[in-house]
């Protein structure tokens, strides 16, 4: 049994925190592969140590002097090695990253050093051996990652050792260090999952899973305790804030399970992403999860005839394809059709699109419904689950919300409604008080 752990900036921003990754490393030894970020913010207002380390980079871009920030950054790390009792110095590393930094460093480079010493630390405190992520996170020039390279590589570097590998970062052909994009450590927990065919990949945060809704819109919502790679892309794509779909691909791949967990609340399950999951669908809500998005606009187009003429849709298509607008949802009827696309999208190029749209397709109306807001009701069990689609329909018309538009995926894994942006939250809430609630 081999458990991959990735831990985030807040599990991280203090001893105490470290004493607690240490706890739960500990609790279970098949815990043997940990993947660190930066020291995180240890209360609003503090930095995060990434964002000072990037501060720095742009203070040497423009000629300015950043000692004072390079010295916040050394004493953080410094409290850490004092009160979590360690012996390492990093004076010396810290000394030497100051003298290349007067030579000239180059930003991802810089940016990588949070990573860098975080895992020098946790490595010693856990006892663990550090293994650098330079050695086998393989880009490409291209700035993808060469997952075949990797694989191969971790391997041969990891063994079957216990180690503590910094996230955020790997190495260019040339030798040079790549950062991914923010929050990147996922990405590399989720690589080092699938190099070492890991059993389960837990992601270490500061909250006890996916949520089932915004907390923002509805009041403590319950955490999903299972859900599937395929719900997750819906209720990310749909505006959840959730694991981008980027950092989970190697593990998907492999079919590894991914289990995201709260360093402060450890003993909570949190949330398990499976590929399929096998269960009694009459059990519980047929809603996984809730999530939706403001900001769209429904171009509505009818013609007569239209339904017997599939090139009417080609043109249609191709007109918002050369403006570079991208369709989201195409709800349709006889002779008449709905595109909704995001209004930030189309703000600049409407009319031109509009006028296009008249000229090539000659509709006999064209209207454009602005300020729609969709929101979606996303579960594996309501696909072929007859009665499901009406409950929700009924629930939001007897609570007052109109529905402007309504489509499902071939999947059946969605039920999406367009409503307008001031029922936004009310939709979100009726939902969840409607279908989620009462099976808690
Ligand atoms: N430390 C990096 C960031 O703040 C990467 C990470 O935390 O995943 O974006």
């Amino acid at each position: 049994m081999l458990k991959v752990l990735k831990f985030g900036g807040s599990s991280l921003a203090d001893a105490q925190q470290f004493a607690k990754v240490k706890a739960i490393v500990e609790a279970d030894e098949s815990r043997r592969v940990v993947i660190v970020s930066a020291p995180g913010k240890r209360f609003s207002g503090d930095h995060k140590i990434t964002d000072l380390l990037y501060l720095c980079a742009a203070h040497i871009k423009y000629g300015v002097s950043c000692e004072e920030i390079f010295d916040m950054i050394r004493t953080r790390y410094l409290e850490i090695v004092h009160d979590c009792g360690l012996k390492l110095d990093l004076n010396p590393d810290f000394d030497a990253l100051w003298a290349k930094m007067q030579e000239g460093i180059e930003k991802d480079e810089l940016a990588s050093r949070g990573e860098y010493f975080s895992a020098r630390l946790m490595a010693e405190y856990l006892g663990y051996e550090f293994l650098d992520a330079a050695e086998w996170v393989k880009f490409r020039f291209d700035g993808t990652v060469d997952t075949d390279a990797t694989y191969e590589a971790l391997r041969r570097a990891a063994g079957d050792r216990s180690v503590v590998i910094p996230g955020f970062y790997g190495v260019m052909p040339d030798g040079r260090i790549r950062t991914f994009s923010r929050g990147g450590s996922d990405i590399t927990g989720a690589l080092a999952a699938a190099a070492l065919d890991a059993d389960v990949y837990e992601n270490w945060t500061d909250v006890s899973g996916i949520l089932m809704a915004d907390p923002r819109i509805v009041d403590d919502p319950a955490p999903i305790r299972h859900l599937t790679y395929g719900e997750l892309r819906e209720l990310s794509y749909i505006g959840a804030q959730v694991l981008h779909e980027g950092t989970i691909f190697p593990v998907r791949e492999k079919n590894i399970p991914l289990n995201i967990r709260n360093t402060n609340e450890p003993e909570h399950p949190g949330t398990t992403i499976l590929e399929s999951i096998e269960e009694d669908t009459n059990d519980g809500s047929f809603i996984t999860g809730i999530a939706g998005k403001k900001g769209f606009s429904v171009i509505t187009i009818a013609k007569t005839g239209m339904s017997g003429d599939p090139g009417t849709l080609v043109r249609i298509l191709e007109i918002l394809a050369k403006h570079e607008v991208n369709v989201e949802y195409i709800p349709s009827g006889i002779d008449i059709i709905s595109l909704v696309v995001e209004s930030k999208k189309v703000s600049k190029c409407l009319y031109a699109m509009l006028g296009e749209l008249q000229k090539e397709v000659q509709p006999n109306k064209i209207t454009v419904t602005e300020h729609i807001a969709v929101v979606a009701a996303v579960g594996r069990k309501m696909a072929y689950r007859p009665g499901v689609s009406g409950k929700i329909f009924a629930k939001l018309g007897e609570n007052g919300v109109n529905i402007r538009m309504i489509t499902q995926g071939p999947e059946e894994l969605n039920i999406i409604v367009g409503v307008e942006e001031k029922d936004f939250a009310q939709a979100i809430r009726v939902l969840y008080d409607s279908f989620v609630k009462e099976h808690i």
